[in-house]
């Protein structure tokens, strides 16, 4: 770590906070400042920032305590008076803070070793202190969120933050009194929002136990001053809190750090992808629970706390793409569009009734069954229609030919794959695997963590992921067909049939509900799933072998099933062109051109639809690269999908929806989509085989 690290701002949780000042220059202004002590005596705000806050928490018998910033080291002494058998760490801000602080414990007695800062990271261990002070420090830190994350991370589990910051509000206060010089001033500091600092406690697992804000009147001649204690006895407590000078914060640090930060980083941002990572290596400390038709992680009754790398192997709020690349392939792509691609194909397979089996050429289907029966692998995990009931999905380990078969063609409903990693460890492996791309990023990410749980996974397969559809989807249809309830269901395929096949259901009373793909696809925009708008990857980029529907006129004339198809890795082109050499494949290379041509309309609306999305969030996720420049019009063009995403999701549409015969939705669906797509094709289209995007490290 560097001495006097520069503080160029929060790399990981919050790009809002960089700042260009230094440790350094706070460290010169209060060294600059020799008569701190002398001109805070004189002002009563001083020491109320220690008088207020200690009735609001309670150390625990020998206590270890850090005070960090410790200044000249009052706080120090003012706690040291009231739990005298507390043991004091200090971290001071400046050089000459160190010694003044030295010299006021030699004076009061105190044994409290004092460290100057020099980094946000601090030179203690994990959970090294049961109580931690921080007054008035976070607005002078480059990195406010880093910095809070820090001292989350020296604490112990249940141990206390007592942490102090000025009111936003009273900046021009400051400054005033900086110019008048009527005391030290702030020097390099930022005062930091409120709702920035609630947010950093929780991502750091710390939860708010008592808030309170203080001060309205900080210095002056006595009168002034009982009026101020007066009215801040009489104004309420919110009304304090938007106009007193210091928010006073006591917190506690989560003994179920793990899941209190995947719950702040993820659920509660609404960035959860369902991919089922979380769940499957959760030890059953989580599950899913559908609400609305939607599905959402929740915490079981089991007491054991969350494992750390369920919180670290969720792709959701930080997913590094470059990094991921680099560890999957060594290398990061030739093009962010695309991924990285070894050869593009377009085929099938060449057994005709395998191809007819699968969603578009039957190519997956055919790579597991080969891996299978070379002996390269003891089984596949793939996701299979009614293993339990009829009408849900489920994530089945396949060890035979008819079991891969079964789990052939795409499933369009929200079904968390990963939940299957809670006993992969026991499988017999080396197995191969097929994911969606949120899935296929868990699993890269845990295979980074060399993780139990992935370790028998030797090769990765994944279809492209345009939409994906919540369960209610199913349900709507079904309600549209006068079917009350899914349990009537003995078969479902969303592919049924010859390519691009049909959504066929089949009834416990023999009735048999179909629609082409093209026309249910009018659900789409009712019951759009929120991760597969969010995830800016189309292709599947972090596979060895991604595969899609070749959709060109002239294979979509030809009939039969076509998939484009990406060769990522060396791994996965050996595999394709041993398939090819056996006649089990057959496979002809397209230039990349091809397969941008192929799908730009769903290219477009991840690689430039997914940023803008995400940057319309609250807290947006973190995918390490991102798009160099978006136009205006392509930006307006996501405010309108916005305003269809969002009407079809509110429940007077989507009643009306269910209230259209499919005769009339279907064909109304196509034309619409169909003209849409002409409209906006122009803007979407331009400049994306150009895009340029710019990844984190640049
Ligand atoms: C939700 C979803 C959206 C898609 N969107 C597009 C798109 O916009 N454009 C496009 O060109 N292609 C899309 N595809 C891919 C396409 O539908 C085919 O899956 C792909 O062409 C592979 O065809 P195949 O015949 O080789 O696969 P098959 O031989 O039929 O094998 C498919 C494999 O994928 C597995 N699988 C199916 N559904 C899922 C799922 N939900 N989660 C995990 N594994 C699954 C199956 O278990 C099976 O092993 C999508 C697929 C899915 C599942
Ligand atoms: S791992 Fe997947 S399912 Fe779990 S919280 Fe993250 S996105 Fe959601």
């Amino acid at each position: 770590m560097a001495f006097w690290e520069v503080g160029t701002g929060s790399k990981g949780y919050d790009r809002g906070t960089v700042k260009n000042w230094t440790l350094r220059d706070v460290a010169a202004h209060w060294d600059h400042s020799p008569n701190y002590d002398a001109q805070n005596a004189a002002i009563d705000s001083y020491m109320r920032r220690f008088r207020d806050s200690a009735p609001l928490c309670a150390f625990p018998k020998n206590a270890r305590v850090l005070d960090c910033d410790c200044r000249t080291g009052n706080g120090t002494v003012f706690f040291s008076e009231r739990y005298p058998d507390a043991r004091f760490t200090c971290v001071a801000m400046a050089p000459t803070f160190k010694t003044r602080a030295e010299a006021n414990f030699a004076k009061h007695g105190i044994q409290a070793p004092v460290t100057v800062m020099t980094a946000c990271r601090l030179p203690f261990d994990d959970a090294s202190f049961d109580v931690v002070l921080s007054y008035e420090t976070l607005e002078h830190v480059p990195w406010p969120t880093e910095y809070i994350e820090e001292l989350g991370r020296l604490l112990t589990g249940n141990g206390t933050l007592v942490l102090t910051t000025p009111n936003t509000l009273w900046e021009p206060v400051h400054a005033l009194s900086a110019f008048l010089k009527f005391d030290h001033g702030e020097g390099p500091h930022r005062m930091v929002p409120r709702r920035e600092i609630l947010a950093a406690f929780a991502h750091a697992g710390l939860e708010v136990v008592t808030e309170k804000t203080f001060v309205l009147v900080p210095a002056g001649p006595n009168w002034l001053l009982v009026i101020g204690y007066w009215l801040e006895k009489m104004l309420p407590k919110w009304f304090l809190r938007m106009i007193a000078l210091r928010r006073t914060f006591v917190c506690k640090k989560s003994t179920d750090l793990w899941w209190h930060k995947l719950k702040a980083d993820v659920i509660d941002t609404h960035l959860d992808t369902a991919c089922g990572t979380a769940v499957g290596i959760s030890d059953g400390t989580l599950a899913y629970q559908e609400q609305n038709g939607a599905l959402s992680i929740v915490r079981t009754s089991n007491p054991a706390p969350v494992p750390r790398a369920v919180y670290d192997a969720c792709p959701a709020r930080f997913c590094d793409y470059p990094a991921l690349n680099r560890f999957v392939f060594g290398k990061e792509p030739q093009s962010w569009l695309t991924g990285t691609v070894e050869q593009a194909y377009i085929g099938h397979a060449s057994d005709e009734a395998l191809r007819r089996a699968g969603a578009s050429g039957g190519v997956i289907t055919q790579a597991l069954i080969h891996l299978l029966e070379k002996g390269c692998i003891r089984g596949a995990v793939c996701l299979r229609m009614g293993n339990t009931d009829p009408w849900k999905a489920e994530p089945v380990v396949a060890r035979t030919r008819e079991e891969i078969l079964a789990c052939a063609q795409s499933v369009y409903s929200e079904t968390p794959v990963n939940t299957i990693l809670a006993t992969l460890a026991q499988e017999e492996g080396p197995l191969a695997y097929v994911g969606l791309p949120d899935q296929v990023a868990g699993i890269r990410k845990l295979q980074q963590m060399e993780h139990p749980s992935v370790r028998h996974i030797k090769y990765v397969l994944g279809p492209y992921t345009g939409t994906q559809m919540t369960c209610e989807a199913i349900r709507s249809f079904l309600r549209s067909n006068g079917v009350r309830s899914e349990r009537e269901i003995t078969e479902l395929r969303y592919r049924a049939g010859e390519w691009p096949g049909k959504l066929k259901i089949t009834l416990k009373n023999g009735r048999v509900l179909s629609a082409d793909k093209f026309h249910y696809n009018y659900l789409i925009p009712f019951f759009i799933t929120r991760g597969c708008r969010q995830i800016p990857d189309f292709m599947n980029e972090l596979t060895d072998i991604s595969v899609g529907d070749a959709w060109s006129p002239r294979y979509e004339k030809q009939g039969g099933g076509f998939s484009v198809v990406l060769a990522r890795s060396a791994q996965g082109k050996d595999l394709l062109e041993s398939m090819r050499s056996a006649g089990l494949l057959t496979l002809n290379e397209i230039p990349t051109d091809e397969v941008l041509a192929m799908h730009g309309h769903m290219l477009d609306f991840k690689k430039r639809g997914s940023f803008i999305r995400n940057s319309w969030k609250g807290v947006a996720p973190e995918y390490g690269y991102r798009p160099a420049h978006i136009p205006l019009p392509r930006i307006m063009i996501e405010w309108c999908l916005w305003f269809f995403f969002t009407a079809g999701s509110t429940r007077v549409m989507r009643w009306t929806v269910e209230h259209l015969p499919l005769c009339v939705i279907g064909p109304v669906f196509t034309i619409l989509r169909k003209s849409w797509k002409a409209a906006s094709k122009p803007t979407k289209r331009r400049g994306l085989r150009e895009m340029k995007f710019v990844t984190d490290d640049a």
